[in-house]
């Protein structure tokens, strides 16, 4: 990674084509982007301002915290060099809603139901939605109301104008945690903005007869790196709208150099060695391969054991906890039972306890991972 830095350091960022763009935008952080072509990002954006649009669906905030707290760049360092106006944005947008003797505000600085209307008049802004949307009760929508409008709605006027909109997280990409499995399910009916789980014909825009590309950045929560470095290639132009989309997105929306079909986070897990050694914890706590706890990496496409997390410090399976596999399309349903080995079947066909007592060859370790994706029919 530290040669492809280089390599790309030394190239003009103005003209680089997309697939090197995108080389740079996987292999480098956040910050070792930003860092590295802040000179050309200022110049190449000096006359540009993009709008953001952030709205909130059905959530727990957890990916616009991930992103506050995404260490360096923040947020406000990310925007001030990308020379975005971030024009709404619920958590983070000054005091609205404001009466005055008994009236509400009509102006679009303290009303923002009032900015948001001519936010969506002038057009050309990117939506990024946070959250599911619920359609129930009976496709009203009504389980989640925002002032005097269903957030049904409000997604709907929001993504008419938007000139690309981007759902980030896993609960508005595919209705996440909200649309889990349960009792009320049918009833409040959550969806992403462009899958049902993993259906794309029941996704909220579908429902709404609005026909327009959706870029999906899931994660419970997603990475900040993940959603800046879409973010900025989308604002850069670097990723052209439709046109490109085909090539960079996987077949569920997700941008696959972070979200790569051929590469899971078992591939880089700091534990690899244990797991290519048979050696497993069996309770929390201890240092070896988290599988027998249930760790879903071997199944889950993300970048999360080079990228790292929490400015490249750590990650989930570093921290001692195993994967859940928050990246899959459905989740958390698809990855459930959470916590509970995927399967007894093992390492080539050999159940695991077996593998745990005899030293495996990296050959017969990478046969069985290909047996198991096998398994799940990867
Ligand atoms: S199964 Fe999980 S803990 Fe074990 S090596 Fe793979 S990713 Fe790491
Ligand atoms: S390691 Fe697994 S659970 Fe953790 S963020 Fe990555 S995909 Fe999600």
């Amino acid at each position: 990674m530290k040669n492809l830095a280089r390599t790309l350091d030394s190239l003009d960022f103005l003209k680089l084509d997309r697939r090197t763009f995108m080389k740079a935008v996987g292999a480098l952080g956040a910050t070792a982007f930003l860092g590295t072509y802040k000179t050309d990002i200022v110049n190449a954006l000096e006359l540009a301002e993009t709008k953001l649009v952030w709205l909130h669906g059905s959530e727990c905030t957890g990916c616009s915290e991930s992103l506050l707290n995404g260490g360096n760049p923040d947020i406000a360092q990310a925007l001030t060099k990308l020379k975005v106006n971030l024009a709404f944005h619920e958590t983070i947008c000054a005091q609205q809603g404001i009466w005055n003797d008994g009236k509400l505000v009509n102006t679009s600085e303290l009303n923002s139901e009032i900015l948001l209307e001519d936010l969506y008049k002038e057009g050309n802004y990117i939506l990024v939605v946070e959250g599911s949307i619920p359609n129930g009760p009976q496709g009203s929508g009504k389980y989640l109301m925002i002032g005097n409008k269903t957030f049904k709605e409000s997604l709907g006027e929001a993504a008419k104008n938007a000139a690309a909109i981007v759902a980030v997280g896993a609960c508005a990409c595919w209705g996440g945690i909200t649309n889990a499995a349960s009792d009320v399910e049918k009833d409040t009916d959550y969806r992403g903005v462009a899958y049902k789980k993993t259906d794309a014909s029941k996704g909220m825009l579908k429902e709404l007869g609005i026909d327009k590309p959706v870029i999906n950045i899931p994660g419970c929560p997603a990475h900040p790196d993940w959603i800046l470095l879409t973010l900025g290639a989308v604002i850069l132009g670097k990723i052209k709208i439709p046109d490109d989309l085909g090539d960079v997105l996987d077949e569920y929306g997700r941008p696959k150099v972070f979200f790569p079909p051929d590469h899971t986070v078992h591939e880089n897990c700091p534990r690899r060695g244990y797991y290519d050694r048979g050696e497993f914890d069996e309770q929390v706590g201890d240092q070896h391969c988290l599988w027998k706890l249930g760790c879903k990496a071997p199944y889950a496409h993300a970048d999360c054991g080079i990228r790292r997390w929490n400015g490249s410090v750590s990650m989930c399976t570093q921290a001692g906890g195993p994967c859940i596999n928050c990246v899959d399309p459905g989740f958390p349903d698809s990855s459930r039972p959470l916590y509970v080995e995927a399967e007894d079947e093992g390492i080539a066909g050999t159940n695991i306890d077996t593998v745990a007592k005899v030293a495996v060859g990296a050959a017969a370790v990478a046969a069985g991972v290909h047996a198991v994706r096998r398994m799940k029919g990867e």
